[in-house]
Parts: structure tokens; C-alpha cells; sequence
């Protein structure tokens, strides 16, 4: 049974095809999500099906979730992001009991129960600090990208201290901080700890349940992830594609809802 989850998220926008009964990605695929969520939505679907070398047809169901979830008119349903960062983090890990999602432009922490199934939430969406967003910006002042500031910080002595929280403030502090002669690599580190630091004043509001995984684009720079355990006193379990985990959720709701009008029976009861 194939079934597909598009993530139209604020930055980039994934698809993933499910093959739920052996509970295998078939294909996952991400695109920047531009200014139409719907065509973003629409050309990440497609390309996911290529990916898999299947028709529209072969799907059971498509979930759309993300912010611009209800712009999908191919999508048979929406489900929040919360319960597919849930989903999709059980899926990987059925042990996961924390679930923290650093995105373009939001963060999320959710306490998950065992059965994979939110119990409760802390979401920033008011400001980029602590995003991917506030990572572009600072990589920028390094004159680098995402993937370069990761490297840098890696190769750091010691970490700069980053005061202000604010991308606005906090740019002007870097830049202050590289006039002043302050190492690239400790400035890379010290946005790095910043962003650990911010992202643990949000699970720190649903609890430290471990094993805590870190999903989201932002989750594929080590240097956040090894900060953020080491604020929270436990090692984080990192998936081989984090971006791709609420998609992924989204695609294991769809063949649940399909399963469900199907037989009248949910995947629990057929386990
Ligand atoms: P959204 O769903 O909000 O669009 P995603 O979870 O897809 O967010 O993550 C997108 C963000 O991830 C972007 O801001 C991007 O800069 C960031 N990102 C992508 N790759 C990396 C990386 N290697 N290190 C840190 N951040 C990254």
C-alpha cells in the first residue's frame, strides 16, 4: 500500500512516498517552497512519484501538512505538523518520547506518547531566532551558507559568546565580533551554541522525556545537535533525513485514513 505526505513548509517544501505495509520510504524529495505553496506543493509531489516510477493513481491517500497545507487541492486530507512530527519520529524511532523540529522559520518541541501520538506541545513561531532562517542570516555575515557555518564551527577552539537573540542584533554582534578580530570559526560555534540554547528554553516547557529526537532542516548541523544535548543532559538521536520526518508522518497518517475507509479497521487493530 503506497501512500504520500507533502510538507509544505515555510522555506522548503518535502514529499515523501510510503510504502506503509513494509513501512519503507519509497522516495522523498525537497524543493524550495517559492512564493506558491501550491505549485511547490503540486512539483514536489510529482517529483516524488518519478522518484518512485509510479502514477498519481497507485497512491491510497495523500496528506498535505505544513503552513501552506490547505493550499493542496490533490490532498485528501491535512493533519497538523505536530501530529506528523510525532508520526514520523515513532515511525524511525518507536522509543522517541521528545520530539524537537528546528525549521525555516519556527520551532517546535512535543512530548510524544509510547503509541507515537502528541501529548503536548511548545511552539516559536513569532521570531526567527534560533531558525534556519536566523542560520542563513548569520552565514551570510560569515560569508558562507548553512553547510559552511556547520564546518566552521566544527573546527572551532573556542566558542564566541553571542549576546543578543534577536537576527537583527545578533548580525550586527557578529559582524562587530569579526571586526574586532574574533575567529570565524568561534563566532560559527558560538551562533551554533545560541541556537541550542534558545531551542532548549522550548523543551524545557514540555520536559526533557528522553530519547528526544531532533528533526527539521536546521537538525543536520551537528554542532546544534551536539549543543542541544549537552544542554539537556541527554544525546540526541539525529534520523538520516531529519527534513524529511514530518513529511514522512504525513504519508504514514495517509495510509492510516486510507486503511481505515478501506476496511473500517485502523492499522492498530490489524497489528
Ligand atoms: P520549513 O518546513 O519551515 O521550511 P525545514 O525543516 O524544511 O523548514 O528546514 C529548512 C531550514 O533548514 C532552512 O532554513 C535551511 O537553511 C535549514 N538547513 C538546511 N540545511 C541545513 C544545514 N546543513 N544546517 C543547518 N540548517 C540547514
Amino acid at each position: 500500500m503506497l501512500s504520500a505526505g507533502v510538507d509544505v513548509g515555510s522555506l522548503a517544501t518535502k514529499a515523501v512516498v510510503l510504502d506503509a505495509s513494509r513501512l519503507r520510504i519509497v522516495a522523498g524529495v525537497r524543493i524550495p517552497s517559492g512564493a506558491s505553496p501550491q505549485d511547490a506543493g503540486g512539483r514536489a509531489l510529482e517529483q516524488a512519484l518519478s522518484e518512485a516510477d509510479i502514477d498519481i493513481e497507485s497512491l491510497s491517500a495523500i496528506v498535505a501538512t505544513g503552513y501552506g497545507r490547505e493550499s493542496l487541492s490533490f490532498a485528501h486530507s491535512t493533519v497538523t505538523e505536530i501530529t506528523c512530527a510525532a508520526r514520523g519520529a515513532h515511525m524511525l524511532d518507536p522509543h522517541a518520547r521528545t520530539v524537537v523540529d528546528i525549521g525555516g522559520q519556527d520551532s517546535k518541541a512535543i512530548g510524544v506518547d509510547a503509541e507515537g501520538y502528541p501529548l503536548d506541545f511548545a511552539l516559536n513561531d513569532r521570531c526567527a531566532a534560533g531558525t534556519g532562517r536566523f542560520l542563513e542570516v548569520m552565514a551570510g555575515a560569515l560569508e558562507t551558507d548553512v553547510d559552511g557555518l556547520e564546518r566552521l564551527a566544527v573546527e572551532a577552539d573556542e566558542v564566541a559568546q553571542i549576546a543578543r537573540t534577536c537576527t537583527v542584533f545578533a548580525e550586527s554582534e557578529v559582524v562587530g565580533l569579526l571586526a574586532g578580530g574574533t575567529d570565524r570559526r568561534s563566532v560559527a560555534a558560538g551562533l551554533c551554541r545560541a541556537v541550542a540554547l534558545r531551542t532548549s528554553g522550548l523543551v524545557l516547557q514540555v520536559g526533557v522525556e528522553p530519547p528526544v529526537m531532533l528533526v527539521g532542516g536546521v537538525a543536520k548541523n551537528g554542532a546544534i545537535a551536539r549543543e542541544l544535548g549537552a544542554v539537556l543532559k541527554t544525546e540526541l538521536v539525529v534520523p538520516d533525513e531529519p527534513q524529511l520526518v514530518v513529511a514522512i508522518g504525513a504519508a504514514l497518517v495517509a495510509a492510516e485514513r486510507a486503511l481505515e475507509m478501506h476496511t473500517g479497521h485502523s492499522m492498530e487493530d490489524e497489528a
